[in-house]
């Protein structure tokens, strides 16, 4: 985690020097009866104040993570009450509340002074004289944690947890089961029909188409008044009405079909119309044509309605 070093306090109550003694030790230290609320700061002021007689090399709290180095540590701090013990140890005050915070601090403050001076033992202020201090301070679970901090030879407050935090594991997803596909049932094809065969509808031969009678036209007549006839009959069949010649003069009418029956309808009624036996036939079909022979007209004319 580190935590913030500071260098600009120091306290005027100590000793220059070491008197040739070696560091062999860390003295821990509440700075005070968590019941008078003492704070980080006012602990340094008190240090730098000239009347207080007494200093530490460290203060440390786990507000804001902070750590003052008020006395070089070449320096003896006044703070066992034991002047062999001021000269052969590293004096360091701890927050008095002993929240977690504050243990994690000093635990990574201890690794860098061990980092720095080799493995010093932790002392309790009271190990020297007969006092309270440190208080509530758990000296030997502060010792195991700070073997979980690692800390670099100078840089002060730039340590951090040798043991890394393990990793939250994650468990994993248990595989996505995929139910296997029923098989795809194919169902059996049905037998193709056989188409029926379209019925192909029998060619219809066109019939010829049918002479418009008007074109075709055999006229019989009898002698008396043929001119008249003829013309009457002719006027009739262009204006494509029958009924007043038919009324006044022509007394059948039969029809041809198709000019060899009219041409074989012609000579028959060629020779009944000279018999005299009808006024006049128009004749428009093969029957007709036969009935007019039958009746006997006397004359017979072909009239083409094309003309
Ligand atoms: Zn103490």
């Amino acid at each position: 985690m580190s935590y913030k070093y500071e260098t600009q306090h120091n306290a005027v109550s100590f000793t220059q020097g070491r008197n040739g003694k070696a560091i062999d030790k860390i003295v821990i230290h509440w700075w005070g009866d968590p019941a008078t609320n003492p704070s980080y700061a006012g602990v340094i002021n008190w240090f730098k104040n000239p009347s207080a007689g007494t200093s530490a090399h460290f203060v440390a709290t786990g507000t804001n993570r902070s750590v003052a180095q008020l006395v070089d540590l070449r320096n003896t701090a006044w703070h066992a009450g034991d002047w062999n013990a001021n000269l052969t140890s590293i004096g360091v005050e701890l927050d008095p509340r002993c929240r977690p915070e504050d243990y994690d601090v000093a635990a990574e403050l201890i690794a860098d002074i061990r980092s720095a001076y080799g493995d010093l033992p932790l002392y309790w202020h009271s190990d020297f004289v007969a006092t309270r201090c440190p208080g509530n301070w758990d000296v030997v679970k502060l010792d195991k944690l700070s073997y979980t901090k690692y800390s670099h030879l100078t840089d002060w407050g730039k340590g951090g947890n040798k043991v890394p935090t393990p990793p939250v594991v994650v468990p994993p997803k248990p595989p996505v089961v995929t139910p296997p596909k029923p098989p795809v049932v194919v169902p059996p094809k049905e037998p193709t029909p056989v188409p029926t065969p379209t019925p192909v509808p029998p060619v219809i031969k066109p019939e010829p188409p049918k002479e418009n009678p008007k074109e075709d036209i055999i006229v019989a007549f009898t002698a008396k008044d043929q001119a008249v006839l003829q013309a009457q009959a002719q006027g009739v069949i262009n204006s494509g009405n029958f009924a007043p010649v038919i009324s006044d003069h022509i007394k059948t009418v039969a029809y041809f079909v198709t000019d060899s029956l009219a041409v074989l309808a012609t000579l028959v009624l060629t020779v009944l119309g000279i018999l005299g036996v009808m006024d006049a036939i128009l004749a428009l079909t093969l029957n007709g044509a036969i009935v007019a022979a039958l009746i006997g007209f006397k004359q017979i004319f072909r009239i083409s309605s094309k003309k």
